[in-house]
């Protein structure tokens, strides 16, 4: 069984509030939510970052944007923020790709995330 916190929640060995899924993809809410939407847009396959990725995963990381922009619809966002941590330095944390889809209140600028 994988040690990685987001494949048990692909693998649904995890619960997790989904809000998008299909073959490749799945996005579910933040358990520790930074504003009022934060939702986490991941590929199902294990890939540890965004530098991690190879040409053949553009259409993949098209895609992943993809589903960030239709769940921001859905959830009536207007203006929001997509947001991936890179390494360590990069603040990321859980080393499995994932776009945060962050808003539903004024952001601050970067290099803040909330
Ligand atoms: P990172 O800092 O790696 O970019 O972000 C990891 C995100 O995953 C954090 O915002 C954190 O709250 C979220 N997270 C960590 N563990 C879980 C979990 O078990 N379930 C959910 N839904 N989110 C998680
Ligand atoms: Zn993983």
């Amino acid at each position: 069984m994988s040690e990685c916190v987001f494949c048990k929640i692909v693998a649904k060995e995890l619960p997790s509030d989904v809000v998008y899924e299909d073959d490749a993809i799945i996005a579910f809410r933040d358990i520790n939510p930074v504003a009022p939407v934060h939702i986490l847009v991941i590929p199902k396959r294990h890939i540890k970052s965004l530098q991690d990725t190879e040409p053949q995963d553009e259409q993949l990381l098209g895609a992943l944007l993809s589903v960030a922009r239709k769940v921001a619809s859905e959830q009536g966002l207007e203006g929001y923020r997509v947001a991936t941590n890179i390494g360590k330095d990069g603040g990321q944390v859980i080393e499995h790709l994932h776009f945060h889809v962050i808003g539903g209140r004024p952001l601050a600028e970067l290099p803040s995330l909330g």
